[in-house]
């Protein structure tokens, strides 16, 4: 099935089965907003959960708070986001689309990364066993030519985007012959620079009221509130402080679902360190978060990473993590070495001391900071994208399953009595309500068992419970597993442990 089938086919099943909903749809929606439904905020949650333990209650110097959304406006200058948090977009005169001028080029570079992965594949079926990757590498000229358009292409594009040349940006997407996906026309417009903030005013509109800014990102919530966390929580370097929260960016291409979002969720957490051991703590917590990502069950070759080709102006390294999205792979993840650039900044700013006095050294400075920042609503489509399968059974029948990982499903076990009558459901509401307290449950008796059991499929449901005539008798029940759809006579009292187990992040 083609990428862009797969992706459509996500959204529909996640519209149909109360996952993620168009914001304001009756009204015929908001674009670039969405809502989650009931199992999608459940899902959301769980991810949020697992987010929260690994860093906060697992780490005993990592730290959470929840900072406003809305801060002092000169936040923003301070930490240079009101001057340099802009975007180069260019617009497609034929299809009015707008693209991000980097990103173009950017899909340009996979493509040509593309070929050399083709040329890989190829000779390794070729030669078999005694395929020498490396050397094949750096000698086959055609892999060499594509590599040196590569590296040339990369070095322009940085240069332009350092030195905010838009001409060459511009000069750049003509020269390598980049068409508009949608009209396949080159008629391309200058290069513009976009502010993503979303700005609002503070009190009574009119001459007294202010102007301040939604937050584009949750980090500087951490940075401002460095000293008060410090201090109160006595705490020592190195140590971090995590947060999960809201964040806006007015962001002017916006078509993926949930990968882009005009109002969206980030999950960061900063770390503070001397100077000097930001590369150290960089590697750690490069590894930490992918390890965090396996742990999912997701397989392994869904991730990458990437190693930024221009760095932002507060950091000095910068890598992805990147999913296997439908439409390719892209950012899910970022790990930041920001330096003391924000700490520095507001310390600058508001002429307040913002330093860590080290006992070890019996130095002051201003800590450096290793951030790892993700999204929340693009781990849960790379959950949803993992998860979705379509499978024929051998019966000629199909069904559609969500594989999403027993620990994060939105429901743990349904609870479905056979029938309505003869005191079925009064024993299964009995079980339901000996396991709702610990899992989330579900309680259904309507239609046949076998819709109930496809249901529980469709949003992802790891086992599913059913009561039947013989329950009544040995108070044993049938357990059904989604993945295998195996089903096994056990005991009522088993249950509670059979789920614990599965549910249960093996690290
Ligand atoms: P991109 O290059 O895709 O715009 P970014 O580099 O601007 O992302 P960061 O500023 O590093 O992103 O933000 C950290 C994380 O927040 C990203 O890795 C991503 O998961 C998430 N994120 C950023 N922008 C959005 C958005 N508009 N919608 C949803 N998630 C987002």
């Amino acid at each position: 099935m083609a990428n862009e089938d797969i992706f459509k086919k996500i959204i529909a099943h996640a519209k149909e089965y109360g996952f993620v909903f168009q914001s304001s749809e009756i009204f015929d929606g908001l674009s670039a907003v969405y809502d989650y439904g009931q199992y999608g905020a459940e899902l959301k949650k769980n991810i949020m959960d697992y987010w929260w333990k690994s860093m906060v209650q697992y780490h005993e110097n990592i730290v959470g708070i929840d900072a406003a959304i809305f801060m002092h406006p000169d936040v923003w200058k301070s930490s240079g986001h009101l001057d340099a948090f802009n975007d180069p977009m260019i617009d497609n005169k034929d299809s009015k689309k707008r693209y991000r001028a980097d990103e173009l080029i950017e899909d340009h570079i996979a493509k040509l990364q593309g070929k050399i992965d083709k040329e890989v594949a190829k000779a390794s079926k070729r030669f078999g066993d005694d395929f020498d990757e490396q050397k094949f590498l750096e000698t086959n000229p055609r892999v060499i030519r594509n590599r040196e358009k590569i590296d040339a292409i990369i070095k322009r594009m940085v240069k332009a985007l350092e030195e905010d040349d838009l001409k060459d940006l511009k000069q750049l997407i003509i020269d390598l012959e980049i068409a508009c996906p949608i009209s396949g026309s080159k008629n391309w417009t200058d290069v513009r620079q976009f502010n993503l903030m979303f700005a609002t005013q503070l009190g009574a509109l009119g001459d007294g009221a202010s102007k301040i800014y939604l937050r584009p990102e949750t980090a500087q919530g951490i940075f401002v509130n460095y000293l008060n966390v410090q201090k109160t929580g006595r705490m020592k370097l190195p140590f971090g402080i995590a947060q999960i929260g809201k964040a806006f960016r007015n962001e002017i291409v916006a078509r993926q679902f949930i990968f882009r979002m005009r109002e969206f969720e980030q999950m960061e957490m900063q770390y503070f360190v001397r100077p000097g051991t930001e590369q150290e703590w960089f590697k750690y917590w490069k590894e930490e978060r992918m390890k965090w990502h396996l742990a999912t069950g997701i397989p392994e070759e869904n991730f990458r990473f990437h190693e930024h080709d221009k760095l932002a102006h507060y950091a000095n390294a910068a890598f992805d993590i990147e999913f296997n999205f439908p439409m390719g792979f892209k950012e899910l993840e970022g790990i930041h070495s920001r330096t003391d650039y924000d700490l520095g900044a507001h310390q600058k700013f508001t002429g307040k001391k913002i330093q860590y006095y080290d006992p070890e050294t019996n130095e002051s400075y201003v800590p450096y900071v290793v951030e790892t920042s993700i999204g929340l609503d693009r781990t849960f489509l790379a959950v949803l994208t993992a998860a979705y399968t379509e499978e024929k059974l051998e019966d000629g029948s199909e069904r559609t399953m969500m594989k999403i990982p027993p620990f994060l499903a939105p429901i743990k076990a349904a609870i479905l009595p056979l029938t309505k009558k003869d005191g079925l459901p009064e024993k299964a509401r009995e079980i339901m309500d000996s396991l709702k307290y610990d899992y989330m449950c579900f309680y259904e008796e309507k239609d046949t068992i076998g819709k109930r059991y496809r249901r529980m499929d469709a949003i992802g449901t790891p086992y599913s419970i059913t009561v039947d005539h013989q329950t009544l008798e040995d108070n044993t029940v049938t357990i059904r597993e989604r993945d295998s759809m195996e089903q096994d006579r056990i005991p009522i009292e088993k249950i509670a442990g059979i789920i614990a187990e599965r549910i249960r992040i093996k690290r």
